[in-house]
């Protein structure tokens, strides 16, 4: 850290952790917020507006994080706000239908060709586990298959990796889970067309569906090449094998329509999540009419939820959702990005330095030790991650906040004007001169 810039006071924040400690497992309600990659006590935090954050020691923060991707508004936005606390003003859930659904469901079919019907859940997690439930039920196969470096909520099934060899069985990825769900699970790299022929090989007529995060975007930016997602689309259909794009981080993000807009490619089942809730919990999952029959009560897949469709939330999801259909919204706000991280490519092209950015839409990921473009997981270096772990600390100090870890991706906002990248761009400058300088 050079000399004119101050380590922040982590005081207040200190102490609330240490008490959260006395409460939760690790001190938190969910593992990455521990701050247990980065340098220091993790920050509470008490308000956020705009593209602003502050903490419990009234630190000022450009955020880059945006609760992890739904607050593509920027924080406190007034549109979703009001819209909130008018309807809270009827009470908060009535588990009976509520005209708030139907319009919430309006806004995303009749502007998204990609899926006929839609069902609300309460989390991303909730979404991808019923949407595998439903291409089980559909047909009639256990089978599923994965890519290695997409992740799809905690799911028993999903939190599996891959084991050793070319097509393998997946391992479990956490404790708990048994090993005969994990036999379940075939995991492969992404971005490679082999290992994915050699499965539809190896388990012929076995495979339900495939899941993929068309943008790979939770463990670094893994970017795939259309090609290689259409040649999925390809298989998938000549196998009878359901496709699900699981877009809880890229709908409504990369484009209104998500990576199946963006990349005009049909899956047979989407996920939704984050963006679609305003920042109250709320995850979908979606497909053509006649899939979706197959979902309880028309159909024999269950699937049900205390608070799915909360009037609350879908509140929120209508009132952010509305915004999102504006003219013109996901080009400025990709516009900015590309800006904002062009620079930063020129300036650490210009001295040299072992940082490649990539971005799609508004998201963006720096990639350490390495001047390619990553596309599949095992070809990240874990040792690249303590120069992220620095850069985290240097921009703390210099009122930048990006999620705490280096395999997260950074948000922008429409908060998030010239001026604020501005101000980010050149504490990313001199963060990065302290580190590589
Ligand atoms: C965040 C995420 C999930 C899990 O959603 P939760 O709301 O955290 O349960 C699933 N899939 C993808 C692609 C995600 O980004």
């Amino acid at each position: 850290m050079s000399d004119n810039v101050k380590e922040i006071s982590r005081e207040k924040s200190a102490a609330l952790y240490a008490k959260a400690q006395t409460f939760f497992p690790g001190g938190v309600n969910s593992p990455v917020r521990a701050f247990k990659s980065v340098y220091g006590t993790p920050l509470f935090i008490k308000k956020g507006d705009g593209a602003y954050l502050w903490d419990a020691d009234d630190n000022q923060f450009i955020d880059f994080c945006g609760s992890w991707g739904p607050l593509i508004l920027g924080h406190n936005h007034p549109a979703v706000r009001e819209k909130v606390m008018e309807v809270m003003q009827n009470g908060m859930s009535f588990g009976a239908p509520t005209a708030l659904e139907n319009e919430l469901a309006e806004l995303i079919l009749g502007n998204n060709p990609f899926i006929e019907k839609i069902r609300f859940t309460s989390s991303g997690t909730e979404a991808v586990m019923s949407a595998i439930r439903l291409a089980r039920g559909y047909t009639k196969r256990d089978k599923i298959l994965k890519f290695e470096g997409c992740y799809h909520g905690h799911t028993d099934s999903l939190l599996v990796k891959a084991g050793s060899g070319l097509v393998t069985f997946g391992e479990t990825s956490s404790a708990g889970v048994p090993k005969s769900f994990a036999d379940e699970t075939i995991v492969i790299a992404l971005n490679d067309k082999e290992a994915l022929a050699q499965a539809f090989e190896d388990f012929k007529d076995q495979i339900a569906t495939v899941i993929i995060e068309p943008v790979p975007a939770n463990n670094g930016l893994l970017l795939q090449h259309k090609e290689f997602l259409q040649y999925l689309r390809e298989i998938c259909t000549a196998n009878g094998t359901l496709l699900i794009f699981d877009e809880v981080i890229s709908g409504f993000r990369v484009s209104f329509t998500g990576a199946a807009g963006l990349y005009q490619i049909q899956p047979d089942i989407i996920t939704y999540g984050k963006i679609i809730g305003g920042g109250l919990p709320v995850g979908a999952y979606g497909a053509s009419a006649q899939i979706m029959s197959n979902v309880s009560p028309e159909g024999p897949v269950y699937q049900a939820g205390t608070l799915s469709g909360n009037p609350v939330a879908m509140a929120a999801g209508i009132a952010q959702i509305s915004e999102l259909l504006k003219p013109g919204f996901y080009e400025d706000l990709s516009a900015k990005t590309e800006a904002f991280v062009n620079d930063i490519t020129t300036f650490v092209n210009e001295r040299n330095y072992p940082v490649n950015l990539t971005r799609i839409g508004s998201i963006f990921w720096f990639a350490f030790d390495t001047k390619e473009t990553i596309r599949k997981a095992e070809d990240i270096d874990p040792q690249s991650m303590s120069k992220f772990k620095q850069m985290h600390f240097e921009l703390l100090n210099r009122g930048v906040y990006f999620g705490p870890s280096g395999y997260e991706v950074g948000f922008v906002s429409a908060a998030h004007t010239t001026d604020l990248l501005n101000q980010a761009k050149q504490a990313i400058f001199d963060s990065l001169e302290v580190i590589f300088g």
